[in-house]
């Protein structure tokens, strides 16, 4: 192995940046691009120095390790692992699968990609992530109150079990595609009024995919996935709201051909309840008290949303008065406490009387001679916001 300097090789400064250096490399990768000096042997060694320098120098990570131990880190089987994020497909195949890249942003783009009809993002197919599933429950705020695990009937497409997602009949396995030799792509020439020009296209025998399936698995006709109605246990946690919404990851449609699976949304509503109505962590309600009760006081039962609490009305309490019961409310669904409960009391004016109850309403009138005060105040209950 010749002693090599990748800065040299892209023909920049030791402190060009990282946006010098993606220039430099685009601007030599389109001049030595074999598939446009398709003859030429000598650019082809040059173009894959170009990827070799670019693949350092173009990664921050590697730049820093390049920079710190020289080019000896970096020879051919070395070089510490991680992802390269330049270039992929360079590999005797002919699979050029950056192509596009290179031109990208360059002007040529558009020319290219009129010519392939083909964009580098299409030209390599990879088989798609299983969908999400959404699916609606609906729980009474008991339920909420307490967390409750619900079982659900999932219709949805699963991986094969016969032939593991792999599409192929069980014992035997996918052979590579012998029209792209596996990679997925064919190369055409055409002419054009700029000369020769190759593009690269997604192989139609194989999808793209590189791979051909000869014997289809009988239970899943090949697609690697099968439609089942599967029971999931969904957990719902304590103190859940109206409309939240519940992630289960990888509980989706199974991928196409093995890849993986999509998740499931769980959309939570709460019936409407007959007494309370929840705010946050809340619960409000409203009660009736009678005259004599607010006059002179009393003790009430109140239904709370695990059973029931005394409310004490202390006499001369005035109509819709709120009272709070403390920690009476939902649970906080992340664990931070419980809310409280309001009840606001409403003092029902009789609209009959027996005789006697007038009698004593009258002699209660002649003792108190309450007169009328006028004043504002009138949107004041407007203004209360339950
Ligand atoms: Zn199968
Ligand atoms: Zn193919």
């Amino acid at each position: 192995m010749t002693k090599k300097d990748y800065y040299k090789t892209l023909g920049v400064d030791k402190n060009a940046s990282a946006e010098e250096i993606k220039r430099a490399y685009r601007k030599l990768a389109r001049k030595y691009h074999p598939d446009v000096n398709q003859d030429d042997k000598g650019a082809e060694a040059k173009f894959k120095e170009l990827n070799a320098a670019f693949e350092v120098l173009g990664n921050q990570q590697k730049k820093a390790q390049y920079d710190q131990f020289g080019h000896a880190a970096f020879q051919q089987g070395a070089g510490g692992g991680g992802g390269s994020q330049g270039f992929r497909g360079f590999g005797g195949g002919g699979g050029f699968s950056s192509f596009e890249d290179i031109f990208s942003g360059s002007g040529f783009d558009d020319i290219f990609s009129a010519f392939s009809g083909m964009r580098g993002e299409e030209t390599r197919r990879r088989s798609a992530p299983g969908a999400d599933l959404r699916y609606d429950i609906t729980i009474t705020l008991e339920e909420a109150y307490t967390g409750i695990t619900k079982k659900i009937q999932v219709p949805r497409f699963e991986k094969c079990s016969a032939c593991k997602g792999t599409g192929a009949k069980s014992g035997t396995a996918k052979k590579t595609c012998d029209k792209c030799n596996g990679s997925g792509q064919v190369r055409q020439i055409r002419r054009s009024f700029l000369g020769q020009i190759v593009t690269v296209g997604m192989c139609d025998k194989c999808g793209g995919r590189g791979t051909v399936i000869e014997t289809p698995c009988p239970e899943c006709s090949g697609n690697g996935r099968v439609k089942k109605t599967r029971t999931i246990d969904i957990d719902i946690p304590a103190g859940v709201d109206n409309d939240s919404h519940l992630r289960i990851a990888g509980e989706g449609e199974a991928g196409m051909n093995g890849a993986p699976s999509g998740d499931l949304y769980i959309v939570i509503h709460v019936k409407p309840h007959d007494i309370f109505e929840r705010y946050e962590n809340d619960l409000y309600c409203k009660t009736t008290i009678g005259i004599a009760q607010a006059i002179l006081g009393n003790e009430i039962e109140i239904p709370t949303i695990k059973g029931k609490a005394k409310l004490k009305i202390p006499a001369g309490t005035q109509s819709h008065t709120v009272f709070k019961l403390r920690g009476q409310g939902m649970p906080d669904v992340h664990g931070r406490g419980k809310g409280n409960q309001f009840v606001k009391v409403v003092v029902e004016i009789p609209k009959t009387l027996t005789k006697k109850q007038r009698q004593l309403m009258e002699e209660y009138a002649g003792e108190s001679q309450q007169k009328a005060t006028v004043g504002k105040g009138f949107f004041d209950k407007m203004k209360e916001y339950f």
